[in-house]
């Protein structure tokens, strides 16, 4: 007996490159899953103000230079939660 969970068989951005902000959250560029016959897709989230930027950049450049420009200027806390990661 098997049990199906979708979000467990979603595969994982893989995290690329990672920033702290100003108060020590992680700034985190990740890479997406390659969907097939899309072109490949980057994002970048921060983990103290929970702002992000996915979907849109597919050049690592683009989402490399707002988590950049972000852990600068951002000084949220770490989430509790994330604390462990
Ligand atoms: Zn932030």
């Amino acid at each position: 007996m098997t049990r199906t969970d979708p979000d467990a068989q979603a595969p994982a951005p893989l995290v690329l490159i990672r920033y702290l902000n100003q108060c020590g959250a992680l700034v985190t560029v990740t890479q997406n899953p390659n969907t097939p016959g899309q072109p490949r897709c980057y994002g970048a989230s921060c983990a103290g103000c929970l702002d992000a930027l996915f979907g849109t950049p597919t050049v690592l450049s683009s989402a490399r230079d707002w988590a950049s420009k972000h852990a600068r200027e951002c000084r949220a806390l770490p989430q509790p939660d994330q604390q462990a990661a």
